[in-house]
């Protein structure tokens, strides 16, 4: 099953950690989404006989867009590709545009989905990340979403913002068990060098969190999830029973998926595509009637590191049968000793044939991923 992805390049303002791409002009919004039509009718072949069974609206802030506009590109997407009953159709959302109106809209498209950046629920802290909404809108939020009947909400939570201590991040996650959205994303604060939080650490302006105290808050995000009864499916996604995304689990799975709009990401299994990450050249090449993008032929090794990475990160592991037959690569046989060490020190197992970190292992996923990665 394949997946749809449209990015939506527009946000109310940039957060000082956030080094996506958007811009905060939105007086191309409506020229945008008519170039992401004709982008979804060009691209129409892409993904084979394969059917769409995810659509995911990311950004950028998706939830800045009108019902209309809403409805234009999920037509095109259903005119274009055959997608299968009950697809799941996510809409990124900040909580500042999440009124009832605007979620009956959302609702009326076919959204199913809400992944609501929440990211804190303290307005010191949002003020610092300089998110657009305050702690209440980000409470509220969430119960509005409820009440017009959306019963699949994720929220973004981001950990490691410097601290005296873990009591607002144990208040953070305390606050988001009491409104019980069936899935989270927590993601560490990191500093990307192109944000304003990168120019800050240049500067001397700003301190990065300890990397023990990260750790530390990563662990108290494993048990308290754990004690709600939300099960880790990746290192940084946390779902009740059911309730995992199924479009990011594709992306593990190596699912094809195209993405549409500026610096959206494609793959066909055997190539990646990069849309340009620039809206007026995006728009160019769209009235031009053609697309902006690079490509990148995968070597089978590249193939083989992928998966080996992205599946350690998940519940489901590296699938041993699936690399030997698609990828013709026996990774038991390469790292035996290597695999077996592992497993005597409590951090992988071996269930039919599939190798999968323990949380402890999953805890190292990275470096583990690299000893095990193939090379020429
Ligand atoms: S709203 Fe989202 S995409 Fe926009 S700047 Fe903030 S984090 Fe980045």
């Amino acid at each position: 099953m394949a997946g749809i992805y449209l990015h939506i390049p527009f946000c109310k303002q940039a957060c000082h950690y956030c080094d996506f791409h958007f811009s905060t002009n939105q007086q191309q919004k409506t020229t945008m989404v008519r170039a992401m039509v004709q982008e979804i009718s060009i691209q129409k072949n892409y993904l084979g006989d394969d059917p769409v069974s995810t659509i995911y609206l990311g950004g950028g802030t998706p939830s800045l867009l009108t019902g209309d506009e809403l409805q234009t590109l999920l037509s095109a997407v259903h005119e274009n590709f055959e997608v299968t009953a009950l697809p799941e159709i996510t809409l990124e959302a900040n909580p500042d545009d999440l009124t009832a109106a605007k979620l009956k809209l959302f609702k009326a498209c076919g959204i199913n989905r809400l992944s609501i950046g929440i990211q804190s629920f303290h307005n010191p802290h949002l003020h610092f990340l300089n998110r657009a909404h305050n702690a209440d809108e980000a409470r509220q939020c969430v119960k509005i979403a409820q009440e017009e009947g959306f019963d699949n909400i994720s929220i973004d939570l981001i950990y490691a913002i410097p601290a005296e201590d873990h009591r607002l991040w144990q208040q953070d996650l305390q606050t988001a068990m009491q409104l019980h959205p069936q899935h989270i994303s927590s993601y560490c604060l990191t500093i990307e060098e192109k944000t304003v939080f990168g120019q800050w650490l240049k500067k001397g302006r700003f301190r990065e969190a300890e990397e023990d105290f990260a750790a530390e808050q990563f662990e108290i995000l494993l048990h308290t999830l754990q004690a709600h009864g939300y099960e880790q499916y990746e290192i940084s996604n946390f779902s009740l029973p059911g309730y995992h995304s199924r479009h990011n689990s594709n992306y593990w799975k190596k699912e094809k998926y195209l993405g549409i709009g500026p610096s959206a990401h494609s793959y066909d299994q055997v190539s990646r595509q990069y849309n340009v990450a620039h809206n007026v050249r995006y728009l160019k090449a769209l009235a031009e009637n053609r697309l902006a993008y690079e490509k990148e032929w995968l070597q089978p090794q590249d193939q083989i590191n992928e998966y080996i990475l992205t599946g350690l990160r998940t519940k489901w592991g590296c699938d041993l049968m699936k690399i030997k037959t698609e990828l013709q690569y026996d990774l038991y046989a390469h790292n035996a000793p290597y695999i077996e060490d592992l497993i005597a020190r409590g951090l992988a197992t071996l269930q039919d044939q599939h190798l999968i970190l323990t949380p402890q292992g999953k805890l190292l996923a990275d470096r583990i991923a690299s000893d095990l990665f193939a090379v020429s």
